[in-house]
């Protein structure tokens, strides 16, 4: 037996894989089996390396096994491994916090960590409603987000989020959430505006928080929008009192071309969140960062506080590895040299649309993708998975979100390695659309 079969054949008796339907998982795929990672590539048991084309869903910002990041996650094993956050501290931690409210987006002066992205968010919903409880407004409690919108797993997040098949089976326990569409080109773009500005309007003293992923959503298909959208977000809940949070788990750390996509837009928000690239693939970490007006919103008496905390909250080994990061951000200057690797991305994905069945394309930052014709079988779609296949017998890895294939590659991947992810994803689409 090689190790790939052992591995194969355990897997398949024992684990449960998120976000795969675990049957035809069992009966028919063939999974790669990785052993190692370096840069922008992976390698399986057999010996094959896979440009790694979402770096691993969307952590791996500065490729695998960065050996600085390995010697800072080793160099802290040495000194302190865990210890919690409640009530004591520890220099990682301290300093983190001190450096990401240095470069954060102006206003947010306080630091409360968890440990993933919907922990994150989760953070968030929750200052969001004690906070308004806590300063003479009981009455909001209801969110609005983006229809499409993702931010996460817990069922607080899943109420938040917009994509039908994810919330299906929870209907009935979610929270009271209001979706809102995006303002998508077209004729849609000015509804957007005018949606939101009614349901604000409507019930503006009941309204706790709007949530968006600024730019760009991410899960929904890499749907990328207006920055004007986040100036006129901003300006709505300055008007209605309502808190504004970035969920920039995806699109922070340079991901969308700026460190933080709300930097595009020239607003910042009341809470940000941040997880994925903020350790860069490392370690499970994550930050949700709020301006001194909300901090204060819990001082003063024991019952203000607030009660949440995570076990691993600001964990020694990841506040060290994403201090790390954020050097390595500063010092090999990961955003502007993104800058090239950005316009090479979106002159390919430009250049699918000659394709047959390619209905449209479109580029952001770090990130390209493509809707493919399915003939509506949306998040279900097989066309993506047949890309996902031809891409990985070329030696490249994708996950595709339905019909919409799509990059979001490391932000230091090496020129030669992007050249090789671009030239064999439109090789992998090409298979597909004219087979
Ligand atoms: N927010 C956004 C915008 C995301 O894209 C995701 C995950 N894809 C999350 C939150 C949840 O992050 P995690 O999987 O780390 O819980």
């Amino acid at each position: 037996m090689t190790l790939r079969s052992e591995i194969v054949a355990l897997d398949k008796k024992r684990i449960w894989h998120p976000y795969t339907e675990m049957s035809s998982y069992i009966a028919t795929t063939d999974p790669l089996v990785i052993v190692r990672g370096e840069g922008a590539r992976l390698f399986d048991a057999d010996g094959r390396s896979f440009i790694d084309g979402n770096s691993s869903w969307w952590v791996a910002s500065l490729g695998h096994n960065h050996p600085r990041l390995v010697a800072a996650l080793r160099r802290q094993t040495e000194a302190l491994c865990h210890c919690s956050l409640a009530g004591i501290t520890h220099p990682e931690a301290a300093y983190l916090a001190e450096e990401l409210c240095a470069i954060a987006p102006p206003g947010l002066e306080r630091v409360f960590f968890s440990d993933n992205g919907s922990t994150a968010v989760e953070v968030a919903i929750k200052l969001a409603v004690q906070f308004a409880a806590q300063t003479k407004a009981p009455k909001r409690r209801r969110f609005v987000a983006l229809e499409g919108a993702f931010h996460g797993e817990t069922v607080g997040v899943t109420s938040l989020g917009g994509v039908e098949v994810f919330r299906r089976p929870f209907a009935g326990i979610l929270f009271d959430c209001v979706h809102v569409p995006p303002p998508a080109d077209g004729p849609a773009y000015e509804r957007a505006f005018e949606t939101l500005d009614r349901v604000l309007g409507a019930a503006p003293d009941e309204i706790a928080a709007v949530v968006i992923e600024p730019r760009v959503q991410g899960a929904a298909g890499m749907r990328i929008y207006d920055d004007a959208y986040l100036r006129h977000v901003r300006k709505r809940c300055d008007e209605h009192g309502i808190l504004l949070v970035f969920d920039e788990v995806f699109t922070g750390y340079g991901r969308t071309g700026p460190m933080w996509a709300c930097q595009a837009g020239g607003v910042s928000p009341d809470i940000l969140c941040l997880a994925k690239g903020f350790s860069g693939g490392m370690f499970p970490f994550a930050a949700t960062l709020v301006t001194e007006q909300i901090f204060q919103g819990f001082t003063g008496d024991k019952n203000r506080t607030f009660y949440y905390g995570h076990t691993y909250c600001g964990n020694p080994l990841g506040a060290a590895v994403a201090r790390e990061v954020l050097r390595i951000y500063r010092e090999e200057r990961i955003v502007e040299q993104a800058a090239a690797k950005a316009r090479a991305i979106a002159s390919a994905f430009a250049r699918l649309i000659e394709l047959p069945k390619v209905r449209a394309v479109r580029a952001l930052g770090m990130i390209g993708a493509v809707d493919l014709d399915d003939g509506d079988a949306g998040y279900h779609a097989p066309i993506g998975w047949r890309v996902y296949e031809a891409a990985l017998r070329r030696g490249v890895y994708l996950r595709p979100l339905g019909n919409v294939v799509y990059i979001a590659p490391p932000m230091n991947i090496s020129d030669d390695d992007l050249q090789e992810l671009l030239g064999k994803v439109r090789e992998a689409i090409e298979e597909v659309v004219t087979g």
